[in-house]
């Protein structure tokens, strides 16, 4: 069968499963799960994988589901994978009430896609006229939330990295892939395409901070307090007054949260903690400005008299989308949407730890533009289902058939020409070395 032909069984055989893909994809709509707690998802995802003879391996960093169709000749492995996690938007309308948790990121399109794909591949008999495998991974938390939860999972041994990915790679879950895509839900809003892919994004590390003073009668007595609040507030504000020093080129990106401000108003703050997220466009730029936010944080508490404890940990590597992929992948959107459907390159601020697995092998991470509202917002809302839910099914076994059709000629070309940034033991060992704990304490007056 012509490689045309057997996309064209694939599609059709996807659009005759259409309710039930995106049934899948509305279902874990209304069950939303923050990372490394997907139970649910992740069971339904392995039933669904079982059920299509994909022998899925289960409970890999936790939650994370993989099951794979091998080919009719060995050849390259191509990963299709998709994010189990949800985010937390409390006042998003489907947010769950107890946890806040809401898929406000669309990464329950990914899974619909992912095993959409899984069913149009297998209906289709597609696999057999391949080479190579096609390794469908669904995987854990790739929102990197819930700082002092997964902590504390560190420190019990759960996981040593609190991201998927990462996870999944040091636990050595990504040694049988060779090459991985995925596809994100895009909004409409600030898109005027039907799907694109950027060249490159952010970086990040991920920072929880604490304040240490000493309580006092916030009243009365204040004279004898410390007070933690103010020397969060001016460490922000020494924060804020770093964005001058940043280049434009690196997409510097700064954002704390307060996440306790004190006990009762009317006790002087003793505690205060604080996350944030240290965004840029390449590996120096991240540490740079990372060292300009200790700076600040200790100045805030010399000032005050405090205490401050500066946790370090590693979050994303900056993404590259491969080019060969992206074209390929670029290729199929405008067989299905037409000329001018797609559009490639620029540099986004957001991050994805695709950007892990980009520094090891080549990796695409697009976006189909079907919702409204603002990621990541209240307003998201995936409002073309059929779009959301079925495009990426077909982009996913349509590139998936290029790759691995003619002995996996295209996958072979991608490989040989593409240049890892690092082995994956230089990433553990970059990775690992972001870890870092400072007490800083004001000297006695
Ligand atoms: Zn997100
Ligand atoms: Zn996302």
């Amino acid at each position: 069968m012509s490689k045309a032909e057997l996309k064209s069984r694939v599609c059709e055989a996807i659009d005759r499963a259409a309710d039930e893909i995106i049934g899948l994809g509305e279902s874990i709509l209304r069950h939303p799960e923050t990372g490394f707690n997907e139970k649910r998802t992740s069971t339904l995802v392995a039933e669904r994988m079982a059920a299509l003879g994909l022998e899925p391996q289960t409970g890999l960093a936790l939650t994370g589901v993989k099951g794979r169709l091998k080919g009719g000749r060995p050849g390259p492995r191509l990963a299709l994978v998709s994010e189990l996690d949800s985010l937390r938007t409390s006042d998003h309308p489907l947010a769950d009430p107890a946890t806040g948790a809401a898929h406000s990121c669309g990464h329950n399109a990914q899974i619909a896609g992912m095993l959409g794909a899984a069913i149009g591949l297998t209906a289709a008999g597609a696999v057999p006229q391949l080479a190579g495998e096609v390794v469908f991974f669904a995987v854990p938390a790739e929102e990197f939330i819930d700082v002092a939860e997964r902590l504390g999972r560190v420190e019990k041994g759960e996981i040593e990295f609190m991201l998927g990915k990462p996870e999944l790679v040091a636990k050595g879950h990504f040694d049988d892939v060779d090459m991985a895509m995925m596809i994100h839900t895009g909004s409409r809003d600030g898109a005027d395409t039907r799907a694109f892919l950027a060249q490159s994004s952010n970086g990040a590390v991920v920072k929880q901070i604490r304040f240490r003073g000493r309580a006092a009668h916030a009243g009365s007595l204040p004279q004898l307090g410390i007070n933690a609040l103010n020397a969060a507030l001016l460490a922000m504000n020494a924060i804020a007054m770093q964005r001058e020093t940043f280049w434009d080129k690196d997409t510097v990106r700064i954002h704390p949260i307060i996440t306790k401000g004190g006990d009762a108003v009317s006790v002087v703050p003793a505690e205060v903690t604080m996350e944030t997220f240290v965004r840029a466009g390449s590996l120096e730029a991240i540490l740079d400005a990372n060292q300009k936010v200790d700076r600040s944080l200790r100045a805030g508490a010399m000032a005050i008299g405090a205490a401050v404890e500066i946790r370090t940990i590693p979050g994303y590597l900056p993404q590259r989308n491969d080019r060969g992929l992206g074209e390929i992948f670029g290729a199929n959107v405008e067989s299905l949407f037409g000329p001018g459907s797609f559009k490639t390159g620029g540099h986004r601020t957001g991050s994805t730890d695709m950007g892990d697995l980009a520094h090891l092998m080549p990796v695409i991470h697009p976006y189909v533009v079907a919702a409204e509202g603002k990621a990541h917002g209240a307003d998201w809302r995936i409002n073309e289902p059929e779009h959301g839910y079925l495009t990426p099914a077909k982009l996913l076994a349509m590139t998936a058939i290029d790759l691995l059709y003619d002995d996996a000629a295209a996958a072979r070309r991608v490989l040989a020409e593409f240049r890892p940034a690092m082995t994956k033991e230089a990433y553990l060992a970059y990775a690992r070395g972001l870890f870092k704990t400072e007490h800083y304490a004001a000297p006695e007056a």
